[in-house]
């Protein structure tokens, strides 16, 4: 192996037929559409990687190095990618049980950087110079920072609603980015016009494979978090499902390392009900889900009409015992509102919504409050608008300090 480091994968795979493709070559999507999955050789990870190995390492993203696809320390390009904390809510959630893993303190403040992180650095190592995505916000914002970071040319298209300061921190990252007059999906659209013609590399959501194995990260994550034991459920809110197809690998990995047996949470995929593609399907046992046109809800990241890896989703969620559940905009912002008012945690709107769903499964008794639970706030609250604070004091004018 000419690699300054040992790494340990062997192929990958077609999500939907297995078909095999070989490592160290760049790919988009499979030959039928479909996204690949990396594949290691798990026996000579276990030989290579005892678990107090692992376990005596610094907590950041790249302890799990032997069970992540890049070969080259070299390519590696990290803006501090640490392990996120679990934060108790236990007022406005209700449960004592329940914890917010808080990816808003990951770079670019949210876990996009997780994703991008991998991707970018596969995509150096794959001899990539210029790429080009579609993004809601936030996953545009850490390809930006890590494109930047190493020298790629970056082209990145958003919706035309996307909040302003996404836009800006692309921009300020050293993107081009433009708004484009539709919703995520036209904008895949065009960044595929691109690709076909050889101007770009298509970083569409699952569109290249490695964002799955960064966004696994989470999964391997919390099972080193609750002591090998993995929770009772997880609430992840879904857009195009990465993180939630990621973790469900990340588990079957552990599991054939024989770090962790073969239970597993329920997996919730929360949705908002302006845009739920995924629930609709669950609902009616389909396979994929339909376009939901017309998407609207103020949780942008999960906006997401049509999912490329939807079967894939579905197919963890039902495996898992869980369910698909849609929450409306009011309920979100209520939940964002009491986790800052009542725990002191402002979360994102993704992050409310699990909440709010959370709430919702306690209420219909989907969920006790008993059960260990992990709800998902994807990116820091600071990115989205807050409601309104105006109030003011006249520093000449006299003051009732007891009314302050
Ligand atoms: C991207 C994003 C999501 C959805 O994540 P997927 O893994 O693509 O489903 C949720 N919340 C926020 C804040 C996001 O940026």
């Amino acid at each position: 192996m000419t690699a300054d480091r040992q790494t340990f994968v062997t192929h990958l795979e077609c999500s939907m037929t297995g078909e095999r493709y070989e490592a160290d070559e760049l790919h988009g999507l499979s030959r039928v559409g479909r996204p690949l999955l990396v594949r290691y050789d798990l026996d000579a990870v276990k030989a290579a990687l005892p678990k107090a190995t692992l376990e005596a390492r610094q907590t950041d993203l790249w302890r799990w190095r032997e069970l992540l696809p890049v070969r080259h320390t070299g390519n590696i390009v990290s803006l501090g990618e640490i392990e996120t904390p679990l934060v108790p809510i236990p007022k406005s959630s209700g449960s004592a049980n329940v914890l917010v893993k808080d990816e808003g303190r990951l770079p670019t403040g949210s876990f996009k950087a997780r994703g991008l992180v991998m991707a970018v650095a596969m995509a150096k190592e794959l001899g990539v110079t210029k790429i080009a995505m579609p993004t809601n916000g936030n996953a545009g914002a850490a390809l930006a920072a890590y494109a930047t970071r190493c020298g790629i040319e970056t082209i990145v298209l958003a919706p035309q609603e996307t909040p302003e300061v996404n836009i800006r921190e692309i921009a300020a990252q050293g993107a081009r980015v433009y708004r484009v007059n539709g919703q995520i999906d036209d904008c895949g659209a065009i960044v595929g016009r691109g690709a076909a013609e050889g101007r770009w590399f298509d970083f569409s959501t699952l569109k290249e494979p490695y964002r799955i194995e960064g966004k696994k990260t989470m999964g391997l994550e919390l099972a080193a978090q609750f002591g090998w034991k993995l929770p009772d459920a997880i609430f992840y809110p879904t857009g195009g499902g990465t993180g939630l197809i990621g973790m469900w690998k990340a588990f079957d990995e552990l599991e054939k390392l024989g770090w962790i047996g073969s239970e597993r949470p329920r997996m919730y995929a929360i949705q908002a009900s302006g845009c739920a593609p995924i629930v609709r399907a669950f609902e009616a046992g389909e396979e994929h889900a339909e376009r939901w046109e017309d998407a609207a809800t103020v949780a942008a990241g999960i906006r997401v009409p049509k999912a490329v890896g939807d079967f894939l989703i579905l197919r963890a969620v039902r495996e898992s015992g869980g369910k698909a559940l849609g929450v409306g905009d009011p309920a979100i912002l209520k939940a964002v509102d009491d986790c800052a008012k009542k725990d002191g945690l402002l979360l994102c709107p993704e992050g409310g919504a699990t909440l709010a769903a959370y709430r919702e499964a306690l209420r219909t008794g989907e969920v006790d409050e008993e059960e260990r639970v992990v709800l998902f706030n994807c990116a820091t609250g600071l990115k989205y608008p807050m409601p309104e604070a105006n109030a003011a004091v006249d520093r000449f004018a006299e003051i009732d300090l007891g009314a302050l």
